[in-house]
């Protein structure tokens, strides 16, 4: 077997895939002089809304705003809590701070590095407003009993889907669970514009209308501003981009299921932990996880046969430097705590070659030899 470099993440593969589908769409548009909110972004949302299971979607400006606007539209403010996890992206945090409103950390699951659903309710008070969950990897969280305490204690679920474009959870799709979902289109996310992008899903009238009005400057009739509203809004170009890609999404996403599972069989064995993977959910493998001790020993092997791979995320957001006014201490999170140092990221992008994952696993099976 030859040895070739094998990049952590990889977009280029799949721009060389589609490139000329992607061409003709870019050229569509151009010359219609229409670049923001047109006949392109109206058809993605519809799109992405008949994909996702909701009766509605709305282009936004980033995975960010479409978390900050979602929350907006719930009527998170200050003084409200909004309960989330401790091990996520800094946006899904952020989102919370912008409103004004205090995140409150949830520890996870050992096993999926999802939240603990049976741990919410000990963190609810009367300031609670919503629930925050993300579906880490690409696996969704348990949502069903997620779902029962929300409706309990009158609270609103923003699903941060940001890995989990096309995840199911007993046949329904990631977005379609809570009240609101919420997407990033990254470039380098599951379904990556070629510049920032999101989408905030719904099948509530009264969210997508206040979520329609906070992206566009307050307004419902232009040139009349209700409220303080946002500039947040998907462009033409990203939106005919991103339902070319849309149409390849279930490909893709079967692509790297495929690499997933040659994974875990090729890794059987090492005294790694691989991805587990409840029986009533579609994991779409964002990112192919694996746990060990010596992380920081593996990643250097690797580099060194040209292998990219990363932690992910290094450090959690309740002890980063931003959110110090909290005070939290390392140990608050006893299961999130005593993997962060575990956690790496594998090559995983659905142009892999069978014969490149088969020379990744072979690499991590030399480390532990
Ligand atoms: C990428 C990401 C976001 C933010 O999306 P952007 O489009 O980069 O603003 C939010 N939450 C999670 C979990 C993400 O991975």
């Amino acid at each position: 077997m030859s040895e070739i470099a094998i990049p952590g993440e990889n977009i280029t593969r799949q721009y060389e895939r589609i490139k000329d589908e992607v061409a003709a769409a870019i050229a569509e548009v151009l010359p219609t002089g229409t670049y923001v909110l047109g006949p392109n972004v109206r058809a993605f949302e519809e799109e992405f809304a008949a994909y996702c299971q909701t009766r509605y979607a709305v282009g936004i400006s980033s995975g960010t705003e479409a978390l900050h606007l979602a929350l907006l539209a719930c009527g998170v403010g200050p003084g409200d809590e909004v309960i989330t996890v401790p091990n996520t992206y800094i946006a899904t945090v952020f989102a919370i701070s912008y409103c004004g409103a205090k995140p409150v950390f949830v520890d996870v699951e050992p096993d999926t590095f999802n939240i603990d659903v049976s741990s919410i309710e000990a963190k609810i008070t009367s300031r609670t407003r919503a629930i925050l969950p993300v579906h880490m990897y690409g696996q969704i969280v348990d949502m069903d009993p997620l779902l029962e305490l929300a409706r309990k204690y009158k609270l609103w679920v923003v699903e941060d889907a940001a890995h989990a474009h096309g995840a199911e959870y007993k046949g329904r799709r990631a977005g379609s669970l809570g009240d609101v979902g919420c997407f990033s289109f990254y470039p380098g996310k599951l379904l990556g514009a070629y510049g920032d992008g999101g989408a905030v899903t719904t099948s509530n009238e009264m969210l997508l209308d206040r979520i329609r009005v906070l992206r566009y400057m307050g307004q419902h009739k232009k040139y009349l501003h209700e409220i303080i509203g946002y500039q947040e809004r998907l462009d033409e170009i990203q939106a005919a981009i991103l339902r070319v890609k849309l149409r390849h999404l279930d490909t893709w996403i079967e692509e790297r299921r495929r690499w997933a599972a040659l994974y875990d069989q090729l890794l059987a064995g090492l005294p790694v932990v691989t991805p587990q993977v409840r029986s009533h959910v579609r994991h779409v493998y964002y990112v192919y996880t694996i746990r060990t001790p010596r992380r920081e020993e593996l990643i250097e092997f690797l580099a060194a046969r040209g292998i990219g791979s990363w932690p992910m995320y290094p450090l959690e957001v309740p002890y980063q430097p931003a959110y110090q006014h909290l005070g939290h201490k390392f140990g608050d999170f006893p299961v999130a705590d005593s993997h962060v140092s575990e956690i790496l990221c594998l090559p995983m992008y659905a142009e892999l070659t069978e014969q490149e994952v088969r020379q990744v696993a072979a690499a991590v099976r030399e480390f532990f030899a």
